[in-house]
């Protein structure tokens, strides 16, 4: 079975929107294996969203990761990955499909509710960024 890590972002917690999440990826095959609620803190967003360093975009979106708590989770199951990628939907909620996270709680392109790995390499990065193996079940 795959593994995939997820975020639910300062935005959605703030508008209690972690059960609704949470329902829509346990209602599409993923299961909770790991989870915890923290606030950021500036260091480890920067570290985290790396990738984009440089990027008009990365600033704003170190400030908004560290505005509030997020909850962090690995999700398990088959194609884990993909599958969660399709329920988030597309990082613009204005392009993501009906049906999708995003579609229907993000508040903008930054404000998007949710993260989740991209790719096998960085779901095992970002994994290991936040749990130990003897926490995940
Ligand atoms: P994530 O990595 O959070 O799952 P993603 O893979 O869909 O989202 P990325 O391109 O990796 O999107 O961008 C990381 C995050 O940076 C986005 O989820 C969003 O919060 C923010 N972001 C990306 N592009 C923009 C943009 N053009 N304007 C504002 N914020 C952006
Ligand atoms: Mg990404």
């Amino acid at each position: 079975m795959e593994r995939t890590f997820s975020i639910i972002k300062p935005d959605a917690v703030q508008r209690n929107l972690i059960g609704a999440i949470l329902q829509r990826l346990e209602n599409n095959g993923l299961t909770v294996v790991a989870a915890k609620m923290l606030h950021l803190s500036a260091q480890q967003a920067e570290e985290f969203y790396a990738e984009h360093k440089g990027r008009d975009f990365y600033e704003p979106l170190v400030n908004y990761m560290i505005s509030g708590p997020i909850i962090v989770q690995v999700l398990q199951g088959e194609n884990a990955i993909a599958k969660n990628r399709e329920v988030m939907g597309v990082t613009d909620p204005s392009k993501a499909a009906q049906g999708t996270i995003r579609a229907d709680y993000a508040l903008s392109v930054r404000e998007n509710s949710v993260h989740g790995s991209d790719s096998p390499e960085s779901a095992a990065r970002e994994i290991a960024f936040f749990f130990t193996d003897n926490e995940i079940c």
